[in-house]
């Protein structure tokens, strides 16, 4: 059994074949999928999709959208976050990549969203791209239970993140030739690493270039295992007990 736990299952790619999709991931031996939302919209819609496909969601406004941020949002956001099926805040986070949103904006909202996951004690799913200094400062002075998504940052990340004891998920980027970080994936405590397509981005090699979907977490599980030098079985079983921990009982209970 595997879980993927952050794919983009709302994003209009899937619109003429979710079910399907769905379908192909219990094949493969995906027992859960979590549903991300990256802002008002899409975070109503991944809890919708989770209900209805009996998976789980996230709530959040990714920072790329953080210049929509408001007092409006916030109670959105705050009131899917008590629904059964949305299990985490995010995805949120710093993107100084692309600087979508202001630098500033992106810093408070994603203050305001650690806030959020302090007070309904739910773990927070973090993007970080080339604002490490910033993303290392404000994770290590948040109290959230943290998920550092598709890691790829650099050691400053990586170690305030080991110093707060945060979940480090691993995306089908470990497949690709160009990883160097082999230390990161080998590094992170048994009982801290999972794994994720981050679908419809990033599929894993041999679909590179292609839709990415849940069911390729396979290969991210295959090669998570090879670089660690466990088996697949064990490598599945570990990363399964661990996001039931991290997310809770609605990870751990469906098949
Ligand atoms: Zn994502």
């Amino acid at each position: 059994m595997l879980v993927d736990t952050h794919c983009h299952l709302t994003d209009s790619k899937f619109d003429d074949d979710r079910e399907l999709v769905i379908k192909r991931a219990k094949d493969a031996g995906v027992s859960q999928i979590i549903f991300i939302g990256d802002n008002v919209k899409s975070s109503g819609r991944a809890a919708v999709l989770a209900e209805e496909f009996g998976m789980a969601a996230t709530a959040g406004v990714h920072p790329h959208e953080a210049s929509k941020w408001s007092d409006e949002a916030r109670a959105q956001v705050a009131a899917l976050l008590d629904q059964e099926a949305v299990v985490a805040v995010g995805e949120v986070g710093l993107d100084y990549h692309y600087d979508h949103s202001p630098r500033n904006v992106q810093r408070s909202v994603f203050e305001e969203q650690l806030e959020l996951a302090e007070e309904f004690d739910l773990p927070v799913v973090i993007h970080s791209r080339d604002a490490d200094s910033d993303v290392a400062s404000m994770v290590g002075a948040s109290n959230a239970t943290l998920v550092l998504h598709s890691f790829s940052s650099g050691d400053e990340v990586f170690q305030a993140g080991m110093d707060r004891g945060a979940y480090v998920s691993f995306s089908g980027m470990i497949t690709f030739k160009s990883w160097s970080d082999l230390n990161s994936v080998r590094s992170v405590p048994e009982d801290r690493i999972l794994m994720e397509t981050d679908s419809p981005y990033l599929a894993p090699v041999p679909f590179r270039g292609k839709r990415n979907e849940p069911a390729y977490v396979v290969e991210v599980a295959r090669r998570m295992a090879e670089i660690r030098g466990i088996s697949f079985e064990m490598m599945s079983e570990i990363t399964t007990r661990n996001a039931a921990r991290c997310f809770g009982s609605r990870v751990s209970t469906r098949v």
